[in-house]
């Protein structure tokens, strides 16, 4: 019997690849002959130390990240990040340069300001966020404590195509929304973070991939539970991680690469994200995308049905048929499908088809 899988183009949390979701299954109230499940068992146990540190060791190897970076397991989303970063590396007479390209880099934006000076390094909102600034658009002083940027927007649908080099002022990326999708050169960053519930696993873990030197510049005046060396000293485990979550990313990571790595996985998500961008490209102005053409997502892909009338009733069908997770954000409103790794080509395929079989329906 095959199990039924619904077309699940949530933004987040989002689509598990079924094999990993079997797995846990199997595996679920007995793991390795212990009688126990992986979240029963004590994070001091070998059992789980085990599935701790092959975790975390599959994510250096599937990224290639240099010896010079820690990789930590962390928890309260990327939210907390929006925090964590400005609280560890601004202070008073400091600056931070952050790059706004929509509502994500707007809230980290304004976590910053809580701790030192934040400025605009650019900024495409008057676009409406259609787009990713050009490189050399983008401002930035030599002293700065950092720049950041997000890398995905997960809202407005666009994505960095390649990233600015900042020479010694450290990069710091939010990839909640477009991690493990494609190969990153680790190197250029300072700190890389991501909520995992899109490509990582159930939500609940936070990854931050940060090199070793920053941890040795950051404040020391802070909650010892906010600080990054805390995390790093004790390999995510100063206190109870999720433990669950860490297993279940642990098995996402062996999924991606039974697919072939970040290049294959990149190979699919570029075909994906095509065969929907193609109906929308072809449909003469019935469906119009949101995102300029070379900022375009292929995790989220956003756009219109023209005809706002016809756009409800787009949505309604859609659901109807068994397509989930197509509304755009509250905030924007529109269509919406995100596409993230575990989502099958075929899922994609069946959402171009119906657009096509509503569009010639329609018009
Ligand atoms: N950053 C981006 C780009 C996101 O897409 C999201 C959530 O969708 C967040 C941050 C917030 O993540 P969390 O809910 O893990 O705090």
């Amino acid at each position: 019997q095959t199990t039924k899988r619904a077309y699940n183009f949530n933004a987040g949390p989002s689509a598990l690849p079924l094999e990993v979701l079997q797995k846990a299954q199997e595996e679920l109230v007995d793991y390795n002959n212990t009688g126990m499940s992986i979240m029963e068992m004590s994070h001091r146990s070998k059992d789980y130390e085990t599935v701790h540190n092959e975790a975390l060791s599959r994510l250096k190897t599937l990224y290639a990240i240099p010896d010079n970076y820690e990789v930590l397991f962390l928890q309260g989303g990327a939210s907390l990040q929006f925090t964590m970063v400005p609280m560890n590396f601004l202070s008073e007479g400091k600056k931070a340069s952050y790059v706004m390209t929509g509502s994500w880099s707007e809230k980290a934006f304004k976590e910053a300001k809580l701790f030192g000076q934040a400025v605009e390094a650019a900024s495409t909102k008057e676009n409406k966020y259609r787009n990713i600034p050009t490189l050399n658009e983008i401002q930035f002083d030599e002293n700065d404590a950092y720049v950041h940027i997000t890398s995905n927007n997960t809202i407005y649908g666009t994505q960095w195509k390649e990233f600015p080099e900042t020479g010694e002022v450290p990069l710091i990326a939010d990839m909640s929304s477009d991690i493990l999708s494609k190969e990153v050169d680790v190197s250029k960053f300072g700190i890389i973070y991501a909520g995992a519930q899109k490509n990582l696993g159930p939500s609940g873990v936070t990854v931050v991939i940060i090199r070793k030197d920053l941890l040795e510049k950051a404040n020391t005046t802070i909650p010892t539970i906010l600080k990054y060396t805390t995390h790093a000293d004790n390999n995510s485990l100063y206190n109870t991680p999720p433990t669950f979550g860490i297993y279940m990313l642990g098995e996402v990571l062996k999924w991606v690469e039974a697919q072939g790595g970040l290049k294959a996985i990149e190979k699919n998500n570029d075909e994906k994200a095509k065969v929907i961008y193609d109906v929308i490209d072809q449909s003469n102005g019935f469906y119009k995308g949101h995102a300029t053409l070379e900022s375009r997502s292929l995790m989220n892909i956003t756009f219109r049905v023209t005809d706002e009338e016809l756009e409800k009733q787009f949505l309604a069908e859609a659901k109807e048929a068994g397509f989930i997770g197509l509304n755009g954000h509250r905030s924007v409103g529109g269509c919406r499908a995100s596409a993230y790794n575990a989502v099958p080509f075929e899922t994609c395929q069946a959402l171009a088809d119906f657009m096509v079989e509503f569009q010639n329906k329609h018009s």
